[in-house]
């Protein structure tokens, strides 16, 4: 570590706006990480300059969220929202686009975290230009996700061996459960380091209110039975799986029993269309008076929400992580969720809350009513759920471990560049593909 570049990190999170409003069509959890680390490592003393793509003319280029913590947004392409699926071919721009704003600014960044297998490529091509040090953060992986959804998009190919390169290149991968790194151990590389780092949630924030406060806030009887879903709607988020759980639950026939579905969504696209569906699935089970569709919840608002809850269902196909999961037990909300990924690593069957295999809605409907039925026992998960954040889960905790891990490796002897410019690596790709799914990259000139 020199005494320019002490304590200062670029997270890049290429198609994860950490400054934007989470909740909505592809913000969720990697923006909330982003941002939270960002700012969390910032507290620690660190520069942190978070790097991801501009997608409006009216989104500001760079926002400053505290002193030393700041988004900074590079037109790639057009300004407009792309898929991520679509991304690959707008990271040469985005590379060069970083160099230009490192030359401009007098910064060389010698670590680069970057945050899913996008950002991943950038990194690795960062690291042959400049020989910075990389850590990454999958946030979820290829080789899980595809074996959990119908149809496989084009990117396929590419992703995975992008994926399989930088396990095995960087100087750290961080595996946010211990599920996860099995995964990557099982089904991507046997080679690489990794290190184990959770996801963390506010502590302060989600706990700062109680049930009876929370109920009384949205309106809710303070002897109603509420179940509550918040995330975004993409069909592998299993909501269907709560709506029919909850259709299904002994206590449907009482008044009290309430769904609320938090999350945002906007009509036309994918997010609008899996709601119009889950709207439909209601209607169907006459399900209209007992569940509430409130749309996005700001992060503000969130925490009344889980504490209002008897308890939070996190239906997921897979999820590597799940910070749903640990907002609604650091709000002393016990969690039924899919037997899957980190939902394992947090919650705590019959400790913190019950595990259901993933999409079965009896087992569901079941762990479900176990727990609205017993209030006391109810009480006591949420507790233990509480306890097991402030212990484990805290973004201060979370940051405290990685400043630690980026200390370290800023430490090391740094590696001389693999290539000296930007074209010469574009021109020789690193990776290889069993078909070519997609346009290569637009080489720079
Ligand atoms: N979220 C939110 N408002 C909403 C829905 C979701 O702020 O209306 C947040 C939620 O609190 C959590 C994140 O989005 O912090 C979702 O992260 P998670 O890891 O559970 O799922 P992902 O979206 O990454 O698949």
């Amino acid at each position: 570590m020199n005494a320019t570049t002490e304590k200062r990190i670029a997270l890049i999170s290429v198609h994860g706006d950490p400054a934007i409003e989470i909740g909505k069509e592809e913000a969720g959890g990697q923006n909330v990480y982003v941002r939270q680390v960002g700012e969390a490592l910032a507290r620690l003393g660190w520069q942190v300059d978070m790097f991801t793509r501009k997608v409006s003319a009216e989104q500001e280029t760079i926002v400053q969220h505290s002193e030393n913590c700041r988004t900074i947004r590079f037109q790639a392409g057009s300004l407009e929202f792309v898929p991520r699926d679509n991304l690959f071919e707008y990271l040469p721009e985005f590379i060069d686009k970083f160099l230009q704003f490192q030359r401009e600014n007098g910064i060389t960044y010698e670590l680069v975290h970057t945050n899913y297998w996008l950002s991943s490529w950038v990194g690795m091509q960062l690291k042959k230009i400049q020989g910075c040090k990389q850590v990454h953060t999958y946030h979820s992986l290829g080789a899980v996700k595809y074996n959990t959804i119908e149809t496989i998009p084009v990117i396929a190919s590419k992703r995975l061996a992008v994926e399989k390169q930088v396990l095995e290149t960087a100087e750290t991968i961080v595996a946010t459960s211990p599920q996860e790194k099995q995964h990557m151990r099982s089904l991507v590389s046997t080679k690489g380091n990794i290190d184990i780092i959770p996801c963390g949630t506010d502590i302060q924030q989600f706990g700062s209110i109680d049930r009876q406060a929370a109920r009384a806030k949205l309106g809710i009887e303070p002897d109603a039975k509420v179940v509550l879903y918040v995330g975004r709607f993409d069909p592998r988020k299993g909501i269907e799986t709560v709506v029919r759980a909850v259709g299904a639950s002994k206590l449907r026939e009482s008044q009290k029993l309430q769904l609320i579905i938090g999350g945002g969504s906007t009509p036309g696209n994918s997010d609008g269309i899996e709601r119009d569906r889950i709207e439909g699935i209601i209607n169907e089970l006459g399900m209209n008076d007992i569940t509430t569709l409130p749309g996005r919840l700001c992060q503000k608002v969130l925490p009344t929400y889980y504490a209002a809850a008897d308890v939070c269902v996190v239906p997921s196909h897979y999820e590597p992580f799940g910070l749903v999961a640990i907002e609604a037990m650091a709000s002393g909300t016990p969690v039924v969720a899919s037997d899957v990924g980190g939902l394992q690593f947090t919650v705590v069957p019959e400790e913190t809350g019950l595990l259901a295999p993933p999409q079965d809605v009896p087992a569901f409907t079941d762990a479900i009513d176990r727990i609205l039925m017993n209030q006391e026992w109810r009480d006591e998960l949420g507790k233990a759920a509480r306890e097991r954040v402030i212990g484990k889960f805290s973004w201060d905790g979370v940051a405290s471990q990685l400043s630690e891990l980026y200390t370290q490796l800023l430490e090391q002897p740094v590696t001389p560049p693999v290539v000296q410019t930007l074209k010469q690596t574009l021109v020789k790709p690193t990776v290889k593909t069993a078909v070519e799914p997609t346009k290569q990259p637009a080489l720079l000139s």
